[in-house]
């Protein structure tokens, strides 16, 4: 069931992931059943705009309903064909419930104590676990890297150590207002067993006390900035050198906002070549280039009116909080 999580972590980031009945479509039975009899993918309206499914383009058009028609019949305009017709079933899509992601996630590592939304779409508190003599609190976060990523971290507090888990790029190190806490990326704890989601909480617990270790050491001796940077960078090559999956290949196109540019990247900094097709594969599973970069008020191809709607809520949200 790897296709099934790395669909997951590779859209977890996204703004406002959105999968058309095409791309559903497209993969594993199995891996679809899962991510739709678990809650992770919820409908989300029908779309507004489809690619075409006759070129081998896939241009992208505006669904156009045929007035009087009962019942309805849609169409979109095609250079080739002139005109192609929709089936209604065509127009659904999914979207990712976070939330249920949460509850999922807490589930399978068994925190105590329930879940909680603490920001909306970015913040929750998944519960406790007990490593040794001590109960340690549990948050997942989400596009911790983004503008306001330092104000939603804020919300986590710097009492009894929180481990945050994440599944996107790596935590950034100037959003900690303190102390930065164990960081631990999803993708290395979790895996799928095919009926459900599985923790390696024997692993978790031993890249915390890791981490851990690494803060203590960063704290206990003054040293000098360089030895500072020297430590961290040791500790990124490590953990880099374990994982290169869908969530790192997203992070660096985000980042770098190419897939020529983010090859590069990662390519000098794994040292082993990394191609522009692989992190446009990695882009196309995480719901395409516009999906995964940040943008939430402009136009967006694929999206529902429902979706819209939606991101306006969010938005408000934001501003509450
Ligand atoms: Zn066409």
């Amino acid at each position: 069931m790897t296709t099934a999580l790395s669909i997951l972590w590779a859209c977890f980031d996204s703004a406002e992931p959105q999968f058309s009945y095409r791309e559903v479509h497209s993969w594993p039975e199995a891996n679809r059943k899962w991510l739709l009899e678990s809650g992770v993918l919820v409908e989300s309206g029908a779309a507004t705009s489809i690619a075409c499914p006759t070129c081998p383009d896939a241009h992208v058009e505006e669904v156009l309903e045929l007035p009087d028609s009962t019942p309805p019949r849609f169409f979109i305009p095609c250079p080739e064909e002139v005109r192609v017709e929709i089936a209604l079933e065509h127009l659904r899509q999914w979207t990712v419930d976070m939330d249920a992601v949460a509850a999922i996630i807490a589930r399978a590592l068994t925190l105590a104590g329930g879940v909680r939304v603490v920001s909306p779409g970015r913040l929750w508190r998944l519960g406790t676990t007990k490593l040794g003599a001590t109960s340690r609190e549990v948050v997942l976060m989400r596009r911790q890297n983004g503008e306001d990523g330092a104000s939603v971290a804020a919300h986590i507090g710097q009492t009894g150590r929180p481990i945050v888990l994440f599944a996107g790029g790596e935590p950034a190190a100037s959003i900690w207002p303190g102390r930065t806490p164990a960081c631990i990326a999803l993708p290395r704890v979790m895996s799928h067993n095919g009926v459900s989601l599985e923790a390696n909480a024997l692993l978790l617990h031993e890249l915390v006390s890791r981490a851990d270790d690494l803060q203590s050491q960063l704290h206990a001796v003054p040293i000098d900035p360089k030895g500072k940077k020297l430590i961290v960078r040791r500790q990124l090559k490590a953990e880099l050198a374990s994982h290169l999956d869908d969530s790192n290949l997203v992070a660096a196109y985000r980042q770098h906002g190419s897939m020529r540019k983010a090859a590069k990247a990662l390519t000098s900094e794994r040292g082993t070549p990394v191609t522009k097709d692989t992190v446009a594969r990695a882009v196309a599973r995480a719901g395409g280039a516009k999906a995964v970069m940040n943008v939430e008020d402009s136009e967006s191809v694929g999206r529902s009116v429902a979706s819209h709607r939606r991101d306006r809520g969010k938005n408000m949200d934001r501003y509450r909080n």
